[in-house]
């Protein structure tokens, strides 16, 4: 299976030094933790400060910002050590401002990058991107949630759903319709600070993702200055479908590391396990198996090393590069889905029990493959991109 200890033609000295550095913090900082940040519900603050400080949240934010400046390598190379915590709950918890911030270093004026997306490169605030609705979130062009403009306000009225970060969030960009077209061309992006009166959230209960607060959001004639408006009026939709597609990538990065973390569980566990006289390994159900997952694994990890690669030198069109990151996503989750499902078989009964990171990965397969995009959407997306 493809393994990324050293350089190759991806990664560089510099990201497999920095990604040494992540699997140190991850170790020990982390790792450790995740229990009782599932019990908690919450991962504390001073981890995303930490966080913060050793870059881990800053990777792809400009250095005028705080952050590292990483190529998209770079960030694959630290996406790819937190994931292996092995907990999606703590990866969304701490990753919920990669869907959020990027919003606002591509759309937003140097006073609000400063305002708002340097702390939370600092780790000393928590960002959320609140665009799905309680009405429905693949169909984004027909969200609802109202913004007047009043003077120098926009006063908001609505309600956002299933929002990661969604309560402990200090600055959330929020997607609201701001004209009387009831259709792409209404929607535009609001910076929201989390204590704006009138703005109540709710904490949800979930399969998984259990260190991830998933919020419910009301808002109530909730006044927002008219410099939070984030870009142009209007221009709202075309930025959240351009920033899905790293969004989509990182998914994709998560599920096969997660689908590897339940392989290397299994695979430990079959070499230890003994059944009929020998280990369960040297079983051939299980071998076939254990390969498998492997072959899965090696499948979705090269297939999105090869779209960012391409990517990055510009070598395909837009359609092209939207169809493939869409087909990854999909191609990862499914790989995770039967990594989970094959590595609680092989643990047998012990696969069954809290503790294991196969059990926790299981439950958290669901949620990749509806979240930032459901497996529908996305097959819909690649076949419109590829004209069928
Ligand atoms: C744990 C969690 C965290 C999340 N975090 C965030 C967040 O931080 N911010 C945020 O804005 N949202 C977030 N979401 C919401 C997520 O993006 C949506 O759940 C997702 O986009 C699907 O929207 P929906 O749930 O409303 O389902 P719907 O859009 O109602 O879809 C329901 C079903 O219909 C299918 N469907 C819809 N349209 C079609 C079609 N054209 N063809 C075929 N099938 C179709 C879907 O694939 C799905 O199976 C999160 C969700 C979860 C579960």
């Amino acid at each position: 299976m493809l393994t990324t200890e050293g350089p190759d033609q991806y990664f560089s000295e510099e990201h497999v030094a920095m990604r040494a550095a992540m699997r140190k913090f991850v170790a020990a900082e982390i790792t450790p933790n995740i229990e009782a940040w599932e019990e908690a519900g919450r991962v504390p603050r001073e981890t995303y400060r930490k966080a913060g400080e050793i870059g881990l949240i800053g990777v792809s934010y400009p250095e005028e910002l705080g952050g590292l400046g990483g190529d998209p390598f770079m960030a694959i190379a630290v996406n790819e050590e937190i994931c292996r915590c092995g907990s999606g709950g703590v990866v969304a918890a701490l990753g919920s401002h990669a869907i959020s911030m990027p919003l606002v270093v591509a759309h937003g004026t140097e006073e609000q990058k400063r305002k708002f997306v340097a702390p939370v490169v600092a780790g000393e605030k928590i960002a959320a991107l609140a665009v799905t609705e309680p009405g429905g979130g693949s169909d984004v062009a027909a969200l609802r949630c109202r913004a007047v403009r009043d003077g120098d306000h926009y006063v908001v009225n609505g309600e956002k759903t299933f929002i990661t970060s969604g309560v402990e969030a200090d600055v959330l960009t929020v997607a609201v319709r701001t004209s009387d077209d009831a259709g792409a061309g209404g929607i535009s992006f609001l910076i929201v600070e989390g204590d704006t009166p009138g703005l109540q959230r709710t904490a949800l209960k979930k399969m998984g993702w259990h260190a991830s607060d998933t919020g419910h959001l009301v808002f109530d004639n909730v006044r927002v200055p008219a410099e939070n408006l984030l870009g142009a009026e209007g221009r709202g939709f075309m930025a959240a479908m351009l920033n899905f597609n790293n969004e989509r990538l990182m998914i994709a990065v998560q599920a096969y590391i997660m689908a590897e973390v339940c392989f290397q569980e299994a695979l430990s566990w079959a070499r230890d396990r003994q059944a009929f006289g020998k280990p369960i390994s040297q079983h051939q159900v299980i071998r076939h198996k254990l390969v498998d997952m492997a072959a899965r694994i090696d499948a979705a990890k090269t297939l999105v090393y090869d779209i960012v690669w391409r990517h990055a030198r510009k070598l395909d069109p837009i359609n092209v590069h939207v169809a493939r990151t869409s087909m990854a996503k999909v191609t990862a989750t499914a790989a995770m889905k039967f990594c989970a499902d094959e590595a609680v078989q092989i643990l047998g009964g012990m696969g069954y029990m809290r503790g294991t990171a196969s059990e926790r990965i299981y439950r958290e397969v669901k949620v990749l493959t509806i979240g930032g995009g459901t497996d529908e959407v996305m097959k819909n997306l690649a076949a419109a991109q590829m004209g069928i």
